[in-house]
């Protein structure tokens, strides 16, 4: 019984932290988390503003906006695969947009700051926000958009 249990915790637990349609998923394992003073250290205010005070930089302002280079991006706070190229498509919204992320990597919290539910994205290692994801992506893949801030990305080319 108690096996049985434990096999329905997991598979729970497994449904809760992927699924985007249960925004309030808790990140999963912040093992990346550092004090506020160590990420003030590592980030530049830029970067900091974004990933650790959850601002967005100006539309089609970022690195990565018309960026389609073949390879990986990772969280530019702590280096967890985040999205992968083949994942990315031209939202037209001035920020890089992904279907899906790395199985995983990317955690959902309801936000409410503009006034308006949204669901925020961020990185399921450190707890860096990301950007936002909605439900107007590509319908023939997975029908999500996950509008994510350049500057909260490192890319690393599958030339490298
Ligand atoms: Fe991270």
């Amino acid at each position: 019984m108690k096996s049985i249990l434990f096999i329905f915790a997991c598979i729970c637990c497994s449904v809760y932290s992927q699924n985007p349609k249960t925004p309030n998923a808790p990140a999963k394992d912040l093992s990346c988390q550092k004090t506020d003073a160590e990420w003030k250290a590592q980030l530049d205010d830029n970067a900091y503003y974004v990933l650790r005070e959850a601002g967005t930089e100006r539309p089609f302002s970022g690195l990565y906006n018309n960026h389609y280079e073949q390879g990986l991006y990772k969280c530019a706070g702590c280096d967890a695969p985040l999205y992968v190229s083949d994942h990315k498509y031209d939202s037209g919204s001035g920020w890089p947009a992904f279907d899906r992320a790395v199985e995983g990597a990317v955690s959902y919290r309801k936000d409410n700051k503009l006034g308006y539910a949204r669901i925020e994205l961020i990185c399921s290692s450190c707890g860096g926000h990301l950007g936002h994801m909605f439900n107007d992506g590509p319908r023939q893949t997975t029908g999500q958009r996950h509008c994510i801030n350049s500057i909260a990305l490192s890319f690393v080319s599958d030339d490298e």
